[in-house]
């Protein structure tokens, strides 16, 4: 909302480039590479507002039952519609903007879609659209995964081990992390709790309980 259209053109068709691939955005997470030069956030929307802006999604829902997330841009000092001092007028071109009205619902799962693999081989006792996480260099660099965390919490993390800012990790479903790399699939039995390094590619998992700080 509130940005120059062809701008907002090229925003709207890069995130959608991205959640194609299998790439979640979720609210309140910070996006670097969506508006060049600053960052992005997304906020809920509320379903009071789905008549007036979501109708072609309502009438291909048949309905409310969907989530909505609005794409919200910083001011020049990096501050968010929602923050104290945030200029009304740049709140105002953003509207509907909801932040703080609703607390954020991450949802675990990933709209589902076909795989290039055969339900003889899916390892894991998850969905294939179980939402997991990785790193924007594994997605879109082919950086190895060297570190495997099966979360007390039930979560799965595919890291490259080279960057640990919340700017490079990405959401994306299990099954789209098998399909990119069959050999996590060795580790569908890890423990919650526990994860699985490896110094490269080509050599062999080790696992370990995860270090108590992490
Ligand atoms: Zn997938």
């Amino acid at each position: 909302m509130g940005l120059d259209i062809h701008l907002m053109h090229q925003m709207i068709n890069g995130i959608g480039d991205r959640v194609k691939i299998g790439i979640r955005f979720l609210a309140e997470a910070r996006y670097a590479d969506i508006l060049e030069g600053y960052d992005c956030k997304f906020a809920d929307v509320l379903e009071k507002y789905f008549e007036e802006y979501f109708g072609q999604a309502i009438n291909y829902y048949k309905g409310h039952h969907f989530q909505a997330l609005q794409c919200v841009w910083p001011d020049k000092r990096g501050l968010f519609p929602g923050d104290p001092d945030f200029p009304e007028n740049l709140r105002n071109k953003q509207t509907p903007v909801t932040t703080s009205e609703r607390a954020s619902k991450i949802s675990r799962e990933v709209s589902s879609h076909a795989h290039k693999f055969s339900k003889e081989e899916w390892p894991f006792r998850d969905a294939e659209n179980t939402a997991s996480f990785t790193t924007t260099c594994v997605v879109r660099e082919n950086f190895p995964v060297l570190l495997v965390s099966h979360d007390e919490e039930g979560d799965w993390q595919f890291l490259c081990g080279t960057t640990n800012s919340s700017k490079d990790c990405l959401i994306v479903c299990l099954g789209c992390a098998f399909e990119r790399d069959r050999s996590i699939g060795e580790l569908a039995d890890l423990p919650l709790g526990w994860q699985a390094r490896r110094k490269s590619k080509d050599l062999p998992w080790e696992r370990a309980p995860a270090p108590a700080s992490e």
